[in-house]
């Protein structure tokens, strides 16, 4: 922990810099010394020290300032730091003050100016309550701090972030907790935006673009190069495979992700079925081993960066990141995988993030805990994402469309599911609507065997309801089908002739696309196993055809 402060506050120079001096001598080597000459300059400096979180010890403020009392300042700074000692220094005249000031702002102590000898009358008073603030001060948090509110959907967003990049935070919900909704309303402007973003170097981050997050938190967001062997676009678990393979290979290898590495397999909870962990081990695991496996093979990451296009020029490709830079290669994989499909139903408008969620929002849970969580879907996903949150909520509804949870899902899963008792499984159930006004507050579902309806009470809603492949960067450059899965090897071949503009002499590689150099690796693929190790099998593979690929050219 940081050196707690001791804040001393007075106009008088004079005055102020003998305290300053006397509180040097008995106090410096354990606290830090700090003094303002007035209260409004004093208030400004509180806060920067909250925006850090230091500690601060004690004030000991005049009560005699011409723009601001002792009091009203004690009063404005007790917002900020509530459990910090205060003692006035006051006059004859102003006793009065200081005993009213006891009730009404918990004053500590006052002292009499002057206070010769300090060892006498201000050393012992200012030890005791120092002692007393020691024994009570809970240790401060000094990492990343975000603030926000349960409901807003950018607070999602940045928390999510974080988690999945495996920067550790505390969350402070601003609508139960005083303190952090006192330093939110100092930090940002009239249209109070959130999350609010502390850094401990004491900078504050309003409502921030995840670019520059990650940049502030050490995360590399930009290439060390204009020139690649090769680009990998995706940092799932088929990116990661490639990245692994093609730098340990000796290609100089990108890896691009537009939010963390892992992908989906990320934000799983338990990964059972992986080969070479028997009891599992959970998606973030994964991906950081990967992950320090790539960098340690000398693959380049660059995170919190969505590639917007591709272009070829033959014998190189290129891709265009959002704000236009490009960055060539020889050789390209994209492993962009798939996102969740969008529940369209009344009522969804305003919810996404505030009680309804995409996936496995595995940082949301805990804040459920002990209530009635809805998951919809019927596939491992929805059923891992099931067993994760019955950790901690009252009741899982499973609402499935289809007959039987056999039909999409492992069978261990769909038997933990069925020995899990506080998971009840709906089938043939659809969601017809949802309510609430800034939160969820209730599920509509309907049985599309008996046409029942009914309404369940449930304040958080995760969705699992099929993939839509992440492909329009390349859309128009190379082929896909109608949902937007990329074709590749030998799914190009229709009727024995190869795809339309393809010049050379041979056909497609298996992971090729109807670009020659051009590979596609894991779910995005159309056909696609959706596994974490077909990803990652696929992803070592296409580094093989790159190699093959850069042969010829
Ligand atoms: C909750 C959950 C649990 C699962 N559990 C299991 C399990 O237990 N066992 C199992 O075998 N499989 C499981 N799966 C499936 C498995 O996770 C996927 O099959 C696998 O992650 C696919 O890997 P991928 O690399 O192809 O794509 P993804 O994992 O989808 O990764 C794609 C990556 O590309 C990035 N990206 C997308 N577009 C862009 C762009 N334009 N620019 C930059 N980056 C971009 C994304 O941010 C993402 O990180 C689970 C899936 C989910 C959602």
């Amino acid at each position: 922990m940081a050196k707690p402060i001791i804040m001393t506050v007075d106009d008088e120079p004079q005055v102020l810099n003998a305290v300053e001096r006397d509180l040097r001598k008995h106090y410096r080597g354990e606290y830090r010394i700090v003094k303002a000459n007035s209260g409004a300059n004093a208030l400004t400096a509180v806060q920067q020290f909250k925006k850090r979180n230091t500690p601060l010890a004690l004030f000991l403020v005049d009560q005699r300032m011409p723009h601001m009392a002792g009091t009203d300042f004690l009063e404005e700074a007790q917002k900020f730091y509530p459990t910090s000692r205060k003692v006035l220094l006051t006059a004859y005249a102003d006793t009065e003050a200081a005993i009213s000031s006891i009730n009404t702002i918990g004053l500590d102590h006052y002292l009499m100016k002057p206070w010769d000898p300090p060892e006498e009358n201000l050393y012992p008073v200012l030890d005791d309550l120092l002692s007393d603030w020691w024994a009570t001060v809970p240790v401060p948090y000094d990492g990343i701090r975000v603030a926000g509110t349960m409901w807003s959907a950018t607070s999602h967003v940045v928390k999510d972030f974080l988690a999945r990049n495996h920067l550790p935070y505390q969350w402070l919900d601003i609508e139960n907790d005083d303190e952090a909704k006192t330093l939110v309303e100092a930090s940002t402007e009239e249209h109070r935006q959130l999350p609010v973003v502390f850094m401990p170097d004491g900078e504050v981050l309003v409502n921030p673009e995840l670019r520059v997050l990650a940049q502030k938190c050490g995360l590399h967001t930009e290439a060390t190069e204009a020139f690649y062997d090769l680009i990998i676009i995706g940092a799932g678990p088929a990116g990661l495979g490639a990245a692994v393979y093609g730098a340990s290979e000796g290609l100089t290898t990108l890896l691009i992700d537009k939010e963390a590495t892992g992908g989906q397999a990320g934000t799983s909870s338990r990964i059972e079925n992986y080969l070479g962990f028997p009891k599992g081990l959970s998606g973030a695991d994964l991906a950081r081993r990967a992950t320090a496996q790539a960098q340690r093979l000398g693959a380049e990451l660059m995170l919190a960066r969505e590639v917007s296009g591709v272009r070829v020029e033959d014998p190189y490709r290129f891709i265009s990141l959002r704000d236009g830079t490009e960055i060539g290669c020889r050789g390209l994989i994209i492993a962009t995988g798939v996102t969740t499909k969008k529940l369209e139903v009344p009522g969804m408008k305003g919810l996404s993030g505030a009680g309804v969620y995409y996936g496995a929002a595995l940082t949301e849970a805990a804040y459920y805990r002990g209530k009635h969580m809805c998951v919809v879907g019927g596939a491992n996903s929805a059923g891992q994402g099931a067993m994760f949150f019955a950790r901690y909520a009252s009741q899982v509804s499973m609402l499935v469309r289809s007959s039987e949870l056999e039909k999409g899902m492992s069978q261990y899963l769909v038997d933990q599911i069925y020995g899990t008792k506080n998971i009840d499984v709906q089938t043939r159930t659809i969601v017809t609507e949802v309510h609430g006004s800034d939160r969820l507050e209730a599920v509509s579902v309907k049985n599309t065997d008996t046409g029942e309806s009914k309404t369940i009470e449930s304040p958080a809603m995760f969705i699992f309801i099929g993939a839509v492949p992440h492909t329009d960067m390349v859309d128009g450059i190379v082929e896909r089908n109608r949902a937007g899965f990329i074709l590749t090897g030998t799914d190009l071949i229709r009727g024995g002739r190869r795809p339309k503009g393809w010049k050379l002499k041979r056909d497609p590689y298996l992971l090729e696309t109807s670009v020659p150099g051009i590979f596609a690796a894991g779910d995005v693929r159309q056909g696609a196993v959706r596994r974490v190790a077909s990803a990652v099998g696929q992803g070592a593979n296409a580094v093989n055809f790159v190699h093959q690929y850069l042969r010829t050219v």
